[in-house]
């Protein structure tokens, strides 16, 4: 039984499973196809916007240094440059450098208020200077760094070949809020000359962020997702347009950053310093050798896809709670009354026909618990018919001598119990071949049955008749003392006497004797009993039939 029920269950968690993987696995599928599309779709216009960025932004740097060299150029122009410049270099070989830079001593003065007049006009340049061919200061605009050695870059040669101009590394001075880069172009006598020195310059940085800002796509209200940020070529932090223009501020590890460099123009996410996510490209600048980065927070960029994403695995996973629950009341729904039909058939395997399984349901398990139902009470018919027919004699419906033994036997268990009384007749039909050898056998059989009638219509409750051979017959009589028991015999033995026994156009009259013993302690088995009735019948044909004797 136990096992049974637990089969049941797991054919129900099939159900459950098969409904919920049905349930989940398309929807999430779909949900992840549609995700992973969306989200490259996305990506790939993110991409484009933030390249475009990237590309005005560097033109706009290059903008900016074009203007930057123009005021270099319109700067170095002025004759006292030309002419302090000349003077330092010694115009013959016998001439100290040093004393020809004495000599002029007076013009060296000029030049410098010269440009300090120049840096006076220009905010975001903070020293002008000029520099002999050695890299060493001649004359300069105020303001000596001594902190910071001043070093024209030994590429200065390329650098204006292809660029009009050269630019030194980007550096943080202690006093500047904003890092500083060196331009400078070199001075020439004449065309094709070597240099006779440059003209350099210490530019403010801190204009670019603004100028940065202008190349961003427009965003919406509230925080700006958006960043533009310029980098050294080993991963260091120029300027920011999402950080105030601070030295000491970065946006993510210069690891990372170079990492990002080595794949320019394509979408990479990463995490900032505000642990934030972040998608951005990068492009390479010409000139100066710096790296451009735009950013876009990957919240703004995604939130609503996310918010979707999250959208459909709620209602994946509600759709799998109301079909799992649906899956479940109907694996009940079979589950139940195979449950209650397995309980039946068992009771019926336990020899229990009194088995009617209810119906609840109008569906094909209904019709089979119907179908089971008919099936039982019809196997409890035949069952039944059949222990009559092993019970029954056929042809009198009497009980058989099989079946007249087991009263007797009961009778006798009861009287060795309780002490009930009964006692015992056997019937014998007089000269019952005669009859049959006048008439026929199909009479004989006639008599037989009527015979069997009259027993049956005399008898009480209590009594029980059989057929014990071919024409006696015993019958017990419950409850019965000898007295009562000659009684009855008397009162069957008149019955039959007054038939008329009748057999299609035949007509006879028939007798019988009757043997009576009552039990007594002394009868040891059933046999000795009917010994004693069988003895008594005995007596009866001995002393010419158609009479009661008891034994
Ligand atoms: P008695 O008065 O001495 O009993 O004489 P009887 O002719 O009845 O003798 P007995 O009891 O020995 O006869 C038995 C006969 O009963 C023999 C047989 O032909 C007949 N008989 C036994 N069984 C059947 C039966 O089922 N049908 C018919 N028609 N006759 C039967
Ligand atoms: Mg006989
Ligand atoms: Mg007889």
């Amino acid at each position: 039984m136990q096992v049974q029920v637990r089969a049941f269950r797991s054919i129900r968690n099939r159900i459950l499973v098969f409904s919920i993987l049905v349930t989940m696995l398309p929807s999430l599928g779909i949900g992840w196809y549609w995700f992973d599309l969306t989200h490259k779709a996305t990506s790939e216009k993110v991409e484009q916007k933030l390249l475009d960025s990237a590309s005005f932004a560097e033109r706009e740097i290059n903008l900016w240094l074009e203007e930057r060299s123009y005021d270099l150029r319109a700067f170095a122009n002025s004759p006292l440059v030309l002419e302090s410049i000349r003077s330092t270099v010694p115009e013959s070989k016998n001439e100290p450098k040093k004393a020809a830079a004495i000599k002029d001593a007076s013009q060296l003065r000029k030049i410098s208020s010269y440009l300090a007049l120049v840096r006076d006009q220009y905010s975001d340049y903070r020293r002008l200077m000029v520099l002999d061919n050695n890299g060493t200061i001649i004359a300069t605009s105020g303001s000596d760094d001594n902190a910071h050695p001043l070093s024209v870059p030994d590429n200065w040669k390329e650098q204006t070949a292809k660029f009009r101009l050269f630019s030194g590394d980007a550096f943080s001075v202690e006093e500047e809020a904003a890092p500083l880069l060196l331009l400078g172009i070199p001075l020439f006598a004449e065309q094709d000359s070597p240099p006779l020195g440059f003209f350099v310059m210490e530019v403010r940085l801190q204009g670019i962020p603004q100028l940065l800002k202008n190349s961003l796509p427009l965003s919406g209200a509230g925080r700006d997702p958006y960043a533009i940020s310029l980098f050294k070529m080993n991963g260091e932090l120029i300027v920011s347009t999402a950080l105030p223009v601070d030295k000491s501020a970065t946006l993510i590890s210069p690891q990372e950053t170079i990492g990002l460099f080595a794949v320019p123009r394509l979408l990479k996410e990463f995490v900032n310093k505000h642990q934030e996510r972040v998608v951005g490209v990068s492009i390479p600048l010409r000139h100066p050798p710096w790296h451009l980065l735009v950013t876009e927070k990957y919240d703004t960029i995604f939130s609503g896809l996310i918010q979707n994403r999250n959208r459909i695995i709620l209602i994946a996973v509600l759709l799998t709670i109301a079909i799992g629950g649906i899956a479940t009341i109907i694996a009940s729904q079979i589950i139940n009354p195979l449950q209650d039909l397995t309980k039946g058939v068992l009771r019926v395997a336990d020899g229990d026909m009194d088995v009617a399984v209810a119906i609840h349901r109008q569906d094909e398990l209904g019709l089979v618990t119907e179908m089971f139902n008919i099936m039982i009470s019809r196997l409890k018919e035949s069952q039944q018919k059949l222990e009559l027919l092993a019970t029954t004699d056929f042809l009198t419906g009497l009980a058989n001598r099989k079946q007249i033994m087991t009263d007797l036997a009961q009778q006798i268990e009861q009287y060795r119990r309780y002490g009930t009384k009964f006692s015992l007749l056997m019937v014998d039909i007089d000269h019952f071949k005669t009859v049959n050898d006048t008439h026929g056998h199909l009479v004989g059989d006639a008599v037989l049955v009527q015979l069997a009638r009259i027993f049956k219509e005399t008898l009480r409750i209590l009594d029980s008749a059989g057929r014990y051979g071919g024409e006696e017959f015993l019958i017990v009589l419950g409850q019965a003392d000898l007295q009562k028991a000659l009684q009855t015999a008397e009162r069957i033995r008149l019955a039959v006497q007054q038939h008329i026994f009748t057999c299609d156009d035949v007509t006879l009259h028939a007798t019988i004797s009757i043997g009576v013993a009552e039990i007594s302690t002394e009868d040891r088995t059933i046999n000795e009993l009917i010994d004693r009735a069988d003895q008594a019948l005995y007596d009866a044909k001995e002393h010419g039939r158609n009479r009661v004797v008891s034994g």
